[in-house]
């Protein structure tokens, strides 16, 4: 296949072209590289089946034939979005939009990255798929979980009205080698801070729950999702549930660092947890993760520890 990567030099779209690659595709990947980088891309550049565009999907472009779109490109930490609220809104809807126009026109099929702040600050837990959601349509975080939820809409419009291939995966945090460094999410910050021995910043009391994915099983989900006829959203996360706290203690288990905790003011609604149910997942795909957060933690040391280096 011929498949278009949407979000390439970004941390998740930069391991699904490895992956894509490693099963023989061809990839042209694309990405404006507001939050990404081509460090992530660095190793590809005598891949013959590679090739990358610097585009802004928010304006039209031509790919020529492709027989998948891969949609993955939007700012994802809160961090990121917040800065760019805009232009998440813009690439969540316009982006989405033009993406899809693609895979109508060479009748391709379509995988769209959404995610697990459809269901907002959620008052059902564990969360399934059939959960309308909790969000704060004005709110700061706004910008991101509207323009996903607007692109969930467009894709299942796509689908019902112009008979598109569509598939909506609902992502749930995931972390790894790849992620920025100083993109302000928890993993990144807790394993950086406790690398360079400086404060782990809590925000609120840590009490707050998020269930976290390492990156290959995250990665190995949304293949065999892309490979099925599911047009429902489907979760694909890790169903453990942690504590920020006990998150930032498993990186000092982890790490060996003696680094303190710090609290910091809680963000406007942050959600207070988060934890699929991956039933859906299970059954319709076989899948299940398999790496635990603390196995998932070691993996990602060295990717941390060489971005330290190359700050310093
Ligand atoms: P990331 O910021 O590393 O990657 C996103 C990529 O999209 C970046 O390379 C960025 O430069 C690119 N991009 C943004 N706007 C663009 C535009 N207008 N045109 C072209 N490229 C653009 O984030 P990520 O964690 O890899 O997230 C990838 C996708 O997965 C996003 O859609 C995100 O919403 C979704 N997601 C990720 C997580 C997670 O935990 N990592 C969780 C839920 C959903
Ligand atoms: N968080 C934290 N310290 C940090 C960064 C984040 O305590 O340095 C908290 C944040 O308030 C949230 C959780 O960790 O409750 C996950 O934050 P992240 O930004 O990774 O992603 P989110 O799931 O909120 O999109």
């Amino acid at each position: 296949m011929r498949v278009l990567v949407a979000g390439a030099a970004g941390f998740l779209g930069s391991h699904l072209t490895d992956a894509l690659l490693k099963e023989g595709h061809e990839v042209l990947g694309v990405d404006n590289l507001c939050t990404g980088s081509l460090e992530n891309l660095r190793h590809l550049n005598s891949e013959p089946r590679f090739e990358f565009r610097q585009q802004d999907i928010c304006s039209q472009f031509d790919p020529r034939h492709v027989d998948y779109v891969f949609s993955f490109a939007s700012p994802a930490s809160p961090e990121d979005y917040l800065r760019l609220g805009i232009e998440t809104l813009m690439v969540g809807s316009a982006g989405t939009c033009n993406l899809l126009e693609i895979a109508k026109k060479y009748s391709a099929k379509f995988l769209h990255a959404s995610t697990s702040e459809c269901y907002g600050d959620p008052e059902e837990h564990p969360q399934t798929e059939e959960y309308w959601g909790h969000v704060n349509p004005i709110g700061p975080r706004s910008v991101y979980d509207e323009s996903k939820r607007f692109s969930e809409a467009l894709v299942m419009a796509y689908h019902r009205y112009e008979k598109v291939d569509t598939r909506l995966v609902r992502i749930f945090n995931t972390y790894g080698p790849r992620l920025q460094m100083n993109d302000g999410r928890v993993i990144s910050n807790l394993l950086t801070q406790a690398l360079r021995g400086t404060e782990l910043t809590i925000y609120g009391d840590g009490s707050q729950t998020r269930s976290f994915c390492y990156v290959s099983d995250e990665i190995d989900g949304i293949l065999r999702l892309s490979r099925s006829d599911e047009h429902s959203p489907v979760n694909i996360g890790n169903p453990t549930e942690w504590t920020i706290l006990d998150c930032a203690k498993t990186v000092l288990r982890v790490t060996g660092s003696r680094s303190s905790v710090v609290h910091r003011p809680l963000p406007q609604d942050d959600p207070s947890q988060r934890q699929p149910d991956i039933s859906k997942a299970k059954r319709l795909l076989n899948w299940e993760p398999k790496i635990d957060l603390e196995t998932g933690l070691k993996l990602s040391l060295e990717y941390f520890r060489s971005c330290i280096e190359a700050a310093a």
